[in-house]
């Protein structure tokens, strides 16, 4: 619709005037014709079916009969007034019901007279009743040309109470419709249309406002929704190839001594194939010309650490520095002193740098950074301050990238000439084509394999009046030589509650397992760096059987003895938080255990994320039932607005139609890069349009 009549303001429509267009613009955001003919009905009432008395059913859904009234009366209850109607078919009687409005209504109704009413049942001693329902007599219903299928068009209050019903948007509607038809301009090539047998873009409009009948309605929002897909689709991918043709990166062409060294003699097992499929994935970006942004997806314990050494060596061989960031000093610890361990007989200087490095030790690595002496700096944010100049940054990897901010990621850029490659780490895996959408300029690498001779973590749900039973289970593992996690949730708008809860668990626990016997560590967000890492090393050493946490624990530390986890309050902890949490045991030869502990009162919510935690240890099954749960709106904190701002679509409702619509825009992009063939005329002039438009649907209806 890329003509001026669409453009044309909506105060011009038939019926609408400056008064109604204020209101339109105010409470709809609905300034043109278009924006109006893109307001899509949120639901239809389906006016196709008659149904009997006698039919109906307690669904309390919205039904139509056909009856007469044979008796109406005021009643009284308690200040409150209502009008009754029996209401009778051929089958049986039900009654109407009025809170509001007696007068005029009993005025206007006429007994034993044909009506067709509308409306939502109740069942209720022994009757079924219909409040306030919408009515008129038969006759006039059999004049109406109402449609079958009505639109229920979003509204608000306001609009209401200024006499913007349902009616009158449907009104406006069918004007415009009746006026538009000329004008409206196909935004699908002919091709597309014919492969996906999709409606065209008038049939579209046409019955998502005035559907004929339930099967073109589908149809219609098929193509609506294949269209919005397709189009966010198709400017990602654009812009990825873009990117890809003009950021320029540095070319690792050499394999060299380190990698290859490392890969022949020090492996210290031999890789999965998914690790060996996205260290290609890896080596192929960072061997050609351009700069490599890829996101590395791998459930937890999927091995992402080698992968992320290996990428390095790569940069160091060919003469440049890398850097790995964590989100904690805890995890750049332990990586730091895993990589050293590595890389003991290799020839490569490795470095840390983090909050608590001293200050003396800070200048000199600043020193040593800038004349190039050291190969792999590891730490947490502190490589982001100024300070921190690399001679020449060939790669830069960050771990857990749901901590860090697009903003931060992309400050290292501006370390070089040219911006170093880019790989990101996150444990928190989303359906592949979803993250494709959510980081539309990311390139993606899966690793969806575990190390082999993984024990599956056996998952229970216990209730807190089970404690004992748990405590009893807890002293026998650490019998064993076991070494136990007890969490607690930290949740931040009540970050005194949580502090109380963590603390009289902590008490109680100490209690249970005193000393000499048992030595408990505790880590919480308010110590200092200093004490967290002094008491993570104590149990790491096993000097302590039992440590009690808030989540700070979440990310990434790795403490192979541990194997059991026992998740307090679990209730309160979201999907994904609960599957990184159980991630922290089942790392060592023996069978690992979590316990997941709620009291008795769960919402139909944790009840499911409970009951998949038992059922499944699959990251991608378990963030699949998250992301029903949540909705994709809170998904992964950093959000690229509009991407998931869809009108019609459903980013994880219509997760088949997204596949379909992405891989028609790759199609299309593979064929004709530039949009010039003449078929993909419409594909083009649309493209155009949406450059210029924030929104999408400002533009593609
Ligand atoms: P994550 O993906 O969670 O960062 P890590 O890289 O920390 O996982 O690996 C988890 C554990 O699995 C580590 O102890 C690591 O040494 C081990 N590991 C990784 N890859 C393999 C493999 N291919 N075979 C056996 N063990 C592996
Ligand atoms: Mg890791």
């Amino acid at each position: 619709m890329n003509s001026n009549f669409f453009q044309t303001s909506i105060e011009y429509l038939k019926g609408v005037g400056p008064n109604r267009a204020d209101l339109l613009k105010k409470e709809l955001g609905i300034f043109t014709f278009q924006d109006l003919a893109n307001l899509f009905p949120n639901r239809y009432l389906d006016r196709t079916q008659f149904y009997k008395i006698s039919q109906l059913e307690r669904t309390n859904a919205e039904v139509q009969i056909i009856g007469k009234i044979i008796q109406i009366k005021t009643v009284s209850q308690k200040n409150r007034k209502r009008l009754i109607a029996k209401f009778e078919d051929d089958s049986g009687i039900m009654e109407l019901v009025w809170f509001k409005g007696h007068k005029w209504i009993k005025e206007n109704l006429k007994l034993n007279i044909s009506y067709v009413i509308f409306g939502k049942t109740n069942w209720f001693n022994g009757t079924y009743s219909m409040p306030h329902p919408e009515m008129e007599t038969l006759k006039n219903y059999e004049k109406s040309l109402r449609p079958a299928m009505q639109p229920v068009y979003p509204s608000t209050e306001l609009l209401s109470s200024r006499g913007i019903s349902n009616r009158v948007l449907y009104n406006l509607m069918e004007n415009l419709y009746s006026e538009s038809q000329n004008y409206i301009v196909e935004t699908l090539p002919k091709n597309i249309l014919e492969t996906f047998k999709l409606l065209s873009k008038k049939e579209a409009l046409r019955n998502i406002h005035f559907p004929q009948n339930q099967h073109l309605l589908s149809r219609a929002q098929y193509r609506l929704k294949f269209e919005e897909f397709f189009y966010i689709q198709l400017q990602l991918i654009r812009k990825n190839l873009l990117h890809k043709a003009k950021i320029k990166g540095y070319p690792f062409s050499e394999i060299g001594d380190n990698f290859n060294l490392f890969y022949k003699n020090y492996l210290p097992f031999k890789l999965t194939n998914a690790q060996k499929r996205v260290i290609k994935e890896i080596r192929f970006d960072l061997g050609s010309f351009a700069q490599m942004n890829r996101l590395l997806q791998g459930d937890v314990g999927s091995g992402k650490t080698i992968v992320a050494l290996m990428s390095a060596l790569i940069a160091i061989d060919n003469g440049f520095q890398a850097c790995l960031m964590a989100p904690t000093e805890i995890l750049s610890v332990q990586h730091y002193n895993g990589l050293v361990e590595l890389c003991k007989y290799l020839n490569i200087s490795i470095y840390i740098l983090t909050g608590s490095t001293k200050t003396s030790d800070r200048k000199k690595i600043h020193e040593k950074l800038e004349n190039g002496e050291i190969n792999l700096l590891i730490g947490t944010h502190a490589l982001l301050e100024d300070k921190v100049k690399f001679r020449n940054l060939g790669l830069a990897i960050i771990d857990e990238q749901h901590r860090f901010g697009v903003a931060q990621r992309s400050k290292l850029w501006h370390k070089n000439t040219l911006p170093p490659h880019i790989l990101v780490m996150t444990a928190t895996p989303i359906p592949r084509t979803l993250a494709m959408s959510i980081y539309g300029d990311l390139d993606i690498s899966i690793i969806d394999e575990l190390p082999p001779g993984r024990k599956e973590i056996k998952t229970v749900h216990r209730f807190d009046a089970n404690r004992l039973r748990v405590f009893k289970f807890i002293r026998d593992e650490i019998s064993k030589g076991r070494q136990v996690y007890i969490v607690y949730p930290l949740i931040q708008e009540s970050e005194a509650l949580d502090y109380k809860d963590l603390m009289d668990g902590f008490e109680s626990i100490s209690r249970e397992f005193h000393k000499p016997t048992y030595q408990i560590s505790i880590v919480h967000g308010k110590m200092k760096a200093k004490d967290k890492e002094f008491e993570m090393n104590r149990f790491l050493k096993g000097e302590t059987q039992i440590m009690v946490a808030t989540t700070v624990i979440e990310v990434g530390v790795n403490v192979p003895n541990a194997s059991v986890m026992i998740i307090e309050s679990a209730e309160r902890f979201g999907l994904s938080q609960l599957h990184q949490l159980r991630g922290r045991v089942g790392r060592g030869a023996d069978q690992s255990y979590c316990v997941l502990m709620t009291s008795h009162k769960l919402s139909e919510n944790a009840k499911t994320r409970i009951k998949t935690m038992v059922k499944t240890s699959d990251g991608f099954e378990i963030a699949e039932v998250d992301l029903k749960l949540r909705g994709p709106g809170d998904l992964m904190g950093t959000q690229q607005s509009g991407v998931l701002n869809l009108r019609i679509a459903d980013i994880v409702k219509d997760h088949d139609i997204l596949n379909i619509a992405r891989n028609a825009a790759i199609d299309i992009l593979k064929s004709d890069p530039s949009l010039s063939l003449s078929e993909n005329l419409p594909v083009k002039m649309t493209y155009i349009q949406l450059a210029k438009y924030k929104n999408i649907w400002n533009f593609i209806s």
